[in-house]
C-alpha cells in the first residue's frame, strides 16, 4: 500500500469527507425532498386523479346519460344505465366506474360533450379492500361537489391550450 493511502486510512479521510458531504446537504443546500403527507408537490391543471361526476351550479346533474364516456373506455370500466325523468330530460339512473379496472387513460371525460365525467385532482384514494374502488353514481357525484372548485379552475387554466 503507498504511504499516502495509508496516511488517509490512518486518519478515516474518505469517513470523514463523507460526514461533511452530509453536514452540507443537511445546513446549506435546498432541500430536494417534501415532508409529505403534510407538503405536497405542484400538479398540473391536466393531471388525471380520481374520478368525479359535476353538476351545475344549481345543482342539477351535468350528465345527459349520452353513454359516449361508456363506449370509449378502452377498459371497459364504465357502467350506465339511464331512463327519461318526467320532464322529459335524460338522466342515469346507474353509474358505475370500476377503479380496478381504469388505466387512467382520460378518454372518459375527453369523450363527455358536457364536462360531466372528469379525473378531478385528488390521488390519495387508496383503500383496504377491491370493493371500495367500486365507485357507484352516489360516490362519484360526491366527489364532483368536493372537488368543484379546483376542477373548475384547472379546467379553465387548461381551456387555452384546447
Ligand atoms: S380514464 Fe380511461 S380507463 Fe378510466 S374510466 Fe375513463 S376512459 Fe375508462
Ligand atoms: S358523463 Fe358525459 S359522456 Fe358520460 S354519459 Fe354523462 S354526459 Fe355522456
Amino acid at each position: 500500500m503507498k504511504f499516502g493511502n495509508l496516511v488517509n486510512s490512518f486518519l478515516l479521510v474518505e469517513i470523514v469527507k463523507g460526514f461533511a458531504l452530509t453536514l452540507k446537504y443537511m445546513f446549506f443546500m435546498p432541500r430536494v425532498t417534501i415532508n409529505y403527507p403534510h407538503e405536497k408537490g405542484p400538479l398540473s391543471p391536466r393531471f388525471r386523479g380520481e374520478h368525479a361526476l359535476r353538476r351545475y351550479p344549481n345543482g342539477e346533474e351535468r350528465c345527459i346519460a349520452c353513454k359516449l364516456c361508456e363506449a370509449i373506455c378502452p377498459a371497459l370500466a364504465i357502467t350506465i344505465e339511464a331512463e327519461p325523468r318526467e320532464d322529459g330530460s335524460r338522466r342515469t339512473t346507474k353509474y358505475d366506474i370500476d377503479m380496478t379496472k381504469c388505466i387512467y387513460c382520460g378518454l372518459c371525460q375527453e369523450a363527455c360533450p358536457v364536462d360531466a365525467i372528469v379525473e378531478g385532482p385528488n390521488f390519495e384514494f387508496a383503500t383496504e379492500t377491491r370493493e371500495e374502488l367500486f365507485y357507484n353514481k352516489d360516490k362519484l357525484l360526491d366527489n364532483g361537489d368536493r372537488w368543484e372548485a379546483q376542477i373548475a379552475a384547472n379546467i379553465l387554466a387548461d381551456a387555452p391550450y384546447r
